[in-house]
């Protein structure tokens, strides 16, 4: 055996070829491969027996020009039965110094459907979010949304490191974008889990602009979650082979991405990577909905 071999993130880096062609994957005469009905059939239909969440929504606008509202939102979600969604702002040129109007638009979007939308408040180091977190922390925001490169700072520094003390001490996980625009941050991500007793991070995107190494570096950390939205396959893959899967959030980035290539694309590459359909309801809403309520379970190494 090498080395190669031994190392659990390299152990099994190929999809296995195979697998494309069993029965359960493959859609009924007539069937379209981009509806509901495929969607059931490839879960064992979860959506009659479990509720699916997403992890990762935004709403509001971006300074990049898109938008979406909470009827839009719920309208997405329904269309393919996903019961609820955690949502942030967006980039939002409305931000000014600590992100009040887009935050309020958030709550307000909870507030309107407060059993299916979870609200995180988005925050920037550089300013005085101080007061802003307070803010949104009192009226139950259940988590805060990072940006690092749109906010312009640094996981480490000395701005965002209280921060984290913070919220690590509410226990408020924390989501930090960590896919396209990043540079690996995977050490400083690395060195926040290590530091901050009750400490939870969500990478946004499961760090795929740093992969395999985040993984290697990052999968001993019981306090770190993966979330994987627009996650290319591949790196999806190496992640449910290698990461204990009751660290895996499913998310959609909408309106970045839609639910249903989402939750295809997640629920098929599960299968390649050997997880049964077991495994689906933790991955599609059951390990999101116990780190929220503050009961993480995780069963060690998959
Ligand atoms: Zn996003």
């Amino acid at each position: 055996m090498s080395a190669r071999d031994n190392d659990p993130v390299r152990r099994r880096d190929r999809i296995p070829y195979e697998r494309y062609f069993e029965v359960a994957m493959v859609p009924e005469a007539g069937m379209s491969l981009h509806s509901y009905e495929y969607l059931q059939r490839l879960t064992g239909d979860i959506f009659a027996t479990h509720q699916v969440w997403d992890a990762h929504a935004h709403l509001g606008k971006d300074i990049d020009g898109h938008e979406l509202s909470s009827e839009e939102l719920l309208a997405e979600l329904d269309r393919y039965h996903v019961h609820g969604a955690v949502i942030f702002p967006f980039d939002d040129p409305d931000q000014g110094e600590d992100f009040r109007a887009p935050n309020d638009r958030v709550f307000t979007a909870h507030e309107q459907a407060p059993d299916r939308l979870v609200p995180f408040m988005r925050l920037n180091p550089n300013g005085p979010w101080e007061g802003e977190y307070e803010r949104s922390a009192a009226r139950g925001c259940r988590g805060v949304k990072l940006h690092p490169r749109a906010q312009q700072f640094e996981l480490g520094s000395r701005l965002a490191r209280p921060l984290f003390a913070r919220a690590a001490a509410d226990r408020l996980p924390v989501l930090i974008h960590t896919g396209f625009g990043m540079n690996a941050i995977t050490d400083e991500l690395a060195g926040l889990a290590a530091e901050f007793d009750g400490l939870e991070l969500i990478l946004g995107h499961s760090s795929f602009i740093d992969m395999p190494d985040a993984l290697r570096v990052l999968a001993p950390y019981s306090n770190v979650y993966f979330e994987t939205s627009v996650v290319r396959v591949y790196d999806l893959f190496t992640l449910l082979s290698s990461v204990d899967p009751g660290r895996v959030l499913y998310g959609s980035d909408l309106p970045y991405a839609s639910s249903y290539s989402a939750l295809q694309v997640l629920v098929t590459i599960a299968h390649f990577a050997g997880l049964g359909h077991e495994r689906l309801p933790d991955l599609l809403g059951g390990n999101l909905l116990r780190l929220l309520r503050g009961r993480p379970t995780s069963g060690g190494e998959a």
